[in-house]
């Protein structure tokens, strides 16, 4: 299959909507990651989702929707908490899992009885899921388990030959995927860190509790248990602390003859000094936005990438390190 980058416009919309109306696949941007979208209600073309990324069948889907679709079709017992949220966030990167009607494919949540739902920010994002008038299952259009594309050329490199379309949005300018909150019960809990942090919800929703997986505990966000966003390349993580350490570390493997590259922030690369630096910018948000970028350019020239964790570690940032540690951390 050709597989074709192009531009949103009303010719790309139509063609797009023709894919997923006959239960095909299409990539499209958002302000997180970009998206690999299939119809919702096609359980075909939602199983065809798992296939081309080759993801874990037990790891769920989140259904993608313009902001005037009525969500109230898909889920229910939406607390107040939950609007309140809403109409300070949405559009936005906060995804919320509700209970749902079972009106869409079981494969979307893998069988269980909730339902995550998006209402991207993008104005690419919008303009296709309002095209298309349908709630639209969607997961990073990446291969499973590699770095999340956060721009077209990112998903050609892993979909080329897979998907007919990609639409081009330019640079997804959030760079890590959204934060995933389970509003199902009475008060809210942070699944997955993003940019919208448990510190903005606890103001909104008054409280926020955040899942924290433990041995023999029941996963609640089947995708966290995962590696995931991992470079093509041997991959070693220092916390900001031992910059010293990382800096031994990268002279020995040179030595060695590796192609060793450093992957920090501006601060960290000013005081490590070295000449192989794959630079995360200055501001949290540059290096949230960075962060795949910055992995993807790096597993093309290095055999080996030392990450120095940021300094500051709250905030955008708890979602960065989660994003970080499942890259370079080594963790399966
Ligand atoms: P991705 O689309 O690759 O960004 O992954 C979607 C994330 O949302 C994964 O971490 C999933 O585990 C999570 N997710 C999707 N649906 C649900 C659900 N019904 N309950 C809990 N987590 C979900
Ligand atoms: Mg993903």
């Amino acid at each position: 299959m050709d597989t074709k980058i192009v531009e949103i416009n009303s010719e790309s919309l139509a063609a797009a909507k023709k894919v997923i109306q006959d239960g095909g696949l299409v990539a499209f941007p958002t302000e997180t990651v970009y998206g690999l979208g299939a119809n919702a209600f096609n359980d075909d073309a939602v199983k065809e989702i798992y296939r081309v990324k080759g993801r874990p069948q037990d790891n769920p889907l989140i259904v993608h929707l313009h902001k005037d679709y009525d969500i109230g079709k898909l889920v229910y017992g939406v607390p107040s908490y939950a609007v309140k949220l809403a109409d300070r966030f949405l559009p936005g990167p906060l995804t919320m899992v509700y209970k749902s009607r079972g009106t869409v494919s079981a494969a979307v949540s893998c069988g269980l009885d909730t339902l995550a739902v998006r209402i991207p920010s993008h104005s690419g994002a919008q303009e296709f899921l309002k095209y298309v008038d349908l709630p639209i299952a969607a997961p990073s259009a990446n291969i499973s388990k590699h770095v999340s594309p956060t721009s077209a050329v990112h998903v050609y490199a892993d979909l080329a030959g897979k998907i007919p379309y990609i639409l081009d949005g330019g640079n997804s300018e959030g760079g890590i995927e959204s934060t995933v909150l389970d509003v199902t019960g009475e008060v809210p809990c942070v699944l997955r860190s993003g940019l919208v942090t448990r510190e903005m919800i606890a103001e909104v929703a008054g409280d926020c509790t955040v899942f924290v997986p433990r041995e023999g505990v029941k996963v609640r966000s089947p995708g966290m248990k995962y590696k995931h966003y991992s470079p093509d390349c041997r991959t070693m993580l220092f916390p900001y602390d031992e910059i010293g350490k990382a800096k031994e570390a990268y002279l020995r493997a040179q030595a060695d003859g590796t192609r060793v590259y450093i992957l920090c922030d501006a601060a960290c690369a000013e005081q490590i000094g070295v000449k192989n630096i794959l630079c995360l910018g200055k501001t949290e948000e540059d290096v949230a936005a960075n962060l795949y970028g910055k992995l993807r350019e790096g597993e093309k020239v290095a055999d080996l990438i030392i990450a120095v964790a940021p300094e500051k570690q709250d905030g955008i940032m708890v979602g960065v390190m989660n994003r970080l540690t499942k890259a370079c951390g080594g963790k399966e």
